[in-house]
């Protein structure tokens, strides 16, 4: 048995048989064939690619149905390049020409293809080469007659194991056999750790060379609480995770009781529990679990798991559907957070040098007028038909704030001449993650409606420590003294101007840091829809008075792990179970 220490990043404990699937990556010799054997090699190459068509038109089916219209519409790219006449063209020319085998053929044209991706200067097209292999591997594996053993149509319970997940892998997951995943790099942020939140898989990232430790057949054991993988786990491991495994589900069943309540302390102070989503099929759930609005919604999704860039229509009907989802409890629609780790910046054409200080988020928004407008356009829309609300993201000088606000002026000014309807006190807030706008909070106070503390970025940019970069995911933590320094100063400035604050970073969820954000005087908490019935639990199970007796304690402390340590002890105080 061996013990492997990644970043949990979707939670829950998890037995079952390793699949590791890099260890289907196919090898594609240069093979030339007989001149007569040219037209055998080009009926098998269209029978491929048919049989390629076939079983994405059928995944895209699947999944749209399991997970929703978007992450359906992934499929869409790949869909694309197989129909193109010129895909085919240029297949048959490679084998008819230099007499090669089909799979020699394919993978020259799909490396092809994807060197031209690789080279467009729009950093959402670079993006797309990962779906450029995605398509040459399950043409290859259709040609080798290898069938994908179908992530999606398993027969058995696995956790799969793999390099990184490709977006359409993960949302092709078959949902009742893979119960959990891990992988090689990556951090909480990914598109794979997202979307695993997303569908309740316990997952692991940035483990290093997992792929390689693990072979197939291997029991592991993935604890996506604590971030841990084991490999062929010894008896007393085994009995100790089963015995965890039952306890979260026994606790889950408890906590889901607690789902009608309100989030209100034992001497009766009353804060609203939020969820994060990044489609509006998440809504469902989230309100399931006792959501009481959407604090965030990450609206970049849209982008990411879509071929083309969405359009204002694409934008209306998505926020259209999480507003008729939501009934009428608030919906917080954040504006483009794109760029940074939401690109795979070495696919990118031109890689920033420094992609998290670069041209991201608001920045992007504001240096693509057009784009940003099209979004707001459909915000606007939108706005009459539920309690919508507007947030900048990374905001970092009132000048941005002030330019964002008036192209959103703008834009209600077309709309206006359009006599298309919105509303015109649509509250506007900005998320707090970066610590000039910590620092400047009561600036910025005068001139939005709320705030919203992004601790996933304000760590980060507060630490100087990537938040994907699992060589550094010690460092990154929420307990830092300067960190906390931070949110209570943003907490205070609300307070003072009147003005609402939430947390939507992670540490919103994460039951550690609720008797602190509380203390602090935090009123709304937005986090992943499976963590708000723990951080419920504790609210209901503390006084006030007793909440901010915490936070004084904590806020003298000068190190993060004296925090944790305080933290720990003070939760397991009212919940015994905790952590
Ligand atoms: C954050 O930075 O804390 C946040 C909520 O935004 P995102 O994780 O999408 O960057
Ligand atoms: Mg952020």
């Amino acid at each position: 048995m061996e013990i492997k220490k990644g970043i949990g990043v979707s939670p829950g404990v998890v037995i079952s048989t390793a699949v590791v699937l890099d260890a289907e990556d196919l090898l594609i010799p240069r093979r030339q064939v007989e001149t007569a054997d040219v037209p055998a090699e080009i009926k098998r190459v269209e029978k491929a690619l048919a049989e390629s068509v076939a079983d994405l038109t059928r995944l895209r089916k699947e999944t749209a149905a399991k997970h929703g219209k978007e992450i359906g519409n992934i499929f869409d790219f790949h869909l694309g390049i197989l129909r193109d006449k010129t895909t085919l063209k240029q297949l048959l020319t490679e084998i008819q020409t230099n007499q090669t085998t089909a799979e020699y053929a394919v993978s020259v044209v799909m490396r092809r293809f994807a060197a031209n991706f690789l080279k467009m200067s729009d950093k959402y097209l670079s993006e797309r080469v990962k779906d450029v292999y995605d398509v040459e591997r399950r043409i290859l594996r259709n040609l080798i007659g290898q069938k994908h053993k179908g992530l999606g149509q398993l027969k058995q319970d696995v956790i799969v194991i793999a390099h990184d997940l490709l977006p359409s892998q993960t949302a092709a997951l078959d949902r009742a056999h893979v119960r959990g995943f891990a992988t090689d790099v990556g951090g909480r942020t990914s598109h794979t750790a997202i979307v695993a939140r997303a569908m309740g898989i316990p997952a692991v990232v940035g483990l290093g060379d997992i792929t390689s430790e693990v072979s197939g057949g291997d029991t592991v054991i993935i604890d996506g609480n604590r971030g841990v993988l084991i490999i062929n786990p010894d008896e007393d491991q085994l009995i100790e995770h089963r015995e965890f495994e039952r306890k979260l589900i026994r606790l889950e069943t408890e906590l889901a009781e607690l789902r009608d309540l309100p989030a209100q302390t034992l001497d009766g102070h009353v804060v609203s529990l939020q969820a994060n989503i990044e489609f509006p099929e998440e809504v469902r759930d989230a309100t399931h679990r006792g959501a009481q609005g959407i604090g965030l919604y990450r609206t970049e999704f849209l982008y990411l798991a879509s071929a083309q860039e969405p359009t204002e229509e694409d934008h209306y009907n998505s926020y259209v559907e999480a507003i008729r989802l939501l009934k009428g409890r608030p919906l917080v629609i954040r504006t483009l957070d794109l760029g940074a780790d939401k690109y795979t910046q070495e696919k990118a054409a031109n890689p920033e040098r420094n992609p998290f200080l670069g041209d991201r988020s608001i920045r992007m928004c504001l240096h693509d007028i057009p784009m940003f407008k099209r979004q707001l356009r459909a915000i606007m829309r939108a706005s009459v038909l539920g309690d919508v609300r507007i947030m900048f993201p990374m905001i970092s000088t009132l000048m941005e704030l002030r330019q964002a606000k008036m192209v959103l002026k703008d834009v209600t000014e077309e709309l206006e001449d359009e006599n298309q309807p919105f509303r015109q006190d649509i509250p506007i807030g900005i998320m707090i993650e970066v610590p000039s706008a910590a620092l400047m909070a009561n600036h910025f106070a005068r001139e939005v409606n709320f705030f919203s503390i992004g601790t996933n970025d304000l760590i980060q940019y507060t630490l100087a420590c990537d938040r994907t970069n699992e060589k550094v995911a010690g460092l990154f933590c929420p307990a830092h003294p300067a960190v906390l320094a931070l949110i209570r100063d943003v907490i205070r400035a609300g307070v003072r101007n009147s003005i609402s604050v939430s947390v939507c970073g992670e540490m919103a969820g994460e039951a550690l840091y609720t008797l602190l954000l509380l203390g602090l005087g935090l009123t709304i908490f937005s986090m992943n829809g499976p963590d708000i019935p723990e951080v419920k639990k504790i609210i209901r199970s503390t006084t006030m008075a007793h909440a901010k007796q915490v936070a004084r304690r904590v806020m003298s402390f000068d190190s993060e792990r004296q925090v944790m340590h305080f933290l720990r002890e003070e939760t397991r105080k009212i919940i015994p179970e905790a952590f």
